[in-house]
């Protein structure tokens, strides 16, 4: 699989400064930021600064120092958010199939209720 990144996607214009979002976190690789549609109390996406489209591309190409900022960010994010005493979910959509709206990698945090099964069907 070959990925072509879309750099007018959402994301990308949240990380230039084009648009503005609500940071919960900032690193070195990686931005979180609160979902504007939250589906939970909790909500908040985690995304690489550098232009990957999925998980498997960003596994793929990015760096070490990369990766390894971006796994810290999301447990960071966890923890700020205080989600692991009630249990929480992360999700990531990757293409067509999984309904990927945003084409920018990103991780959904989401906890703060009850959040059923993992796939409705
Ligand atoms: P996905 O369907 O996994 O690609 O999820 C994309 C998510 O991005 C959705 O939950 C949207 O509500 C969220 N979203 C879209 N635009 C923004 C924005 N400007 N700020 C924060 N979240 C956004």
């Amino acid at each position: 699989m070959t990925y072509r990144y879309d750099s007018e996607n959402i994301f990308a214009k949240i990380l230039r400064g084009e648009i503005p979002n609500d940071t919960v976190l900032e690193t070195e690789h990686s931005l979180a930021f609160r979902d504007i549609q939250p589906q939970a109390p909790q909500h908040v996406l985690v995304i690489p600064k550098g232009a990957y489209v999925t998980f498997d591309h960003f596994a793929q190409e990015a760096s070490d120092a990369e990766i390894v900022d971006y796994v810290r960010a999301v447990g960071e994010v966890c923890r700020m958010e205080g989600v692991a005493d009630d249990g929480w979910r992360l999700i990531s959509n990757a293409g067509e199939a999984a309904i990927q709206e945003v084409p920018h990698l990103h991780v959904h945090v989401l906890a703060g209720r009850p959040l059923g099964r993992m796939l409705s069907k």
